[in-house]
């Protein structure tokens, strides 16, 4: 029995030891992030951007690797089980709050499996439609798809995904069932947007943005209380005519739970000059992305959802996930 004891601590002692001596060499090798939806999307842009950063920051390449499926939860899954060694890191958005209220069956814990390393921006959405959607602004766009629920359709990124909440916002403040679209990301959503094949989204500005500009889709509104720099011309719901509906998506960067302390302070180091990288701010600001200031990044901020903000554009994890609970329990129940 002694013997066993002291057989454990010795391995202790070298097991903490290891981790102690590879947190002084982080990092050493290539770091892997993974983004829950595919590429092209808006996680994946703004997750590829700030590797780019940190990759300048850590002297050490970033990469990012695209785990998509089942609104996220397969990519989180995946870093929910990976060696909590820095080397496996996870960009995920505010679908990573809301998903227990969404999946009856989740493998993981968003909280107690997961260290944040810090928030990364918060982003507007916008609703657009394919080029040839036969209406000009919000309201008609509400009455044509009351009168012709059973022919529209709402592409989304998958149960959880920022798409399908705010398309859960949507139906439920016009009171109207629509047939919903999953992809694996709003990349190959936008394709089939763009190629007509599906008809309408809420989707980030960050993947929007650009398509908007090039006249390729047409756009009806952002979510954000405030309308954007980058799309000056475009009305805010509340301006278009759904008063109540205000949608922000927030992008935050984990580790698995059990990385130790050090490598989570120099991460978080990192992500913080990241967010000041003048290439970054830059592509941000012209898709519609805010990096969150350092003062809404501390931990206890991130862990309680930034319930101190005055920030209108953050909506609180805690919030959303009532917002969304009951309307989403339900629509899940039906379409699943
Ligand atoms: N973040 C998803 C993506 O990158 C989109 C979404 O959540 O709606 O595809």
């Amino acid at each position: 029995m002694v013997l066993r004891v002291l057989l454990m601590l010795i391995c202790m002692f070298f097991f903490l030891g290891g981790f102690q001596a590879n947190a002084a060499e982080y990092p050493s090798k290539v770091i892997t992030v993974i983004v829950p939806f595919s590429a092209g999307g808006p996680s994946d842009t703004v997750a590829r951007l700030l590797a780019q950063a940190m990759s300048s920051q850590l002297k050490i390449q970033l990469i990012v690797e695209n785990v998509a499926g089942a609104g996220g939860t397969i990519g989180a899954a995946r870093v929910a089980q990976a060696k909590p060694d820095g080397y496996t890191l996870f960009v995920h958005h505010i679908g990573h709050a809301t998903a227990p209220a969404l999946y009856r069956k989740l493998t993981y814990n968003p909280i107690t499996d997961f260290e944040p390393i810090g928030l990364i921006n918060d982003g507007a959405m916008t609703l657009v439609a394919r080029k040839d959607f036969p209406v000009k602004n919000l309201k008609e766009l509400i009455t044509y798809v009351k009168a012709n629920k059973d022919k529209v359709n709402l592409a989304n990124a998958g149960v959880g995904s920022a798409s399908h909440l705010a398309g859960l916002l949507f139906m439920t403040a016009i009171e109207t069932d629509l047939t919903t679209i999953p992809y694996k990301g709003t990349g190959p959503a936008m394709n089939d947007l763009l190629g007509g094949q599906v008809d309408f989204m809420i989707d980030q500005t960050t993947n929007t943005t650009s398509h908007i500009k090039a006249g390729k889709i047409q756009v009806y509104a952002v979510t954000t209380p405030q309308r954007l720099p980058s799309l000056p011309g475009v009305p805010t719901m509340q301006e278009a005519g759904l008063p109540n509906f205000k949608m922000t998506v927030w992008h935050a960067l984990y580790a698995p739970k059990g990385t130790p302390k050090p490598i989570i302070d120099r991460l978080s180091k990192a992500l913080q000059e990241a967010l000041k990288d003048a290439n970054v701010r830059q592509r941000y600001a012209e898709l519609g992305a805010d990096p969150v200031p350092q003062d809404r990044t501390s931990k206890p901020k991130l862990r309680s959802g930034n319930r101190s903000s005055k920030k209108p554009v953050s909506m609180p994890t805690d919030e959303l996930a009532a917002v969304v609970d009951v309307p989403a329990r339900e629509h899940v129940r039906r379409k699943l």
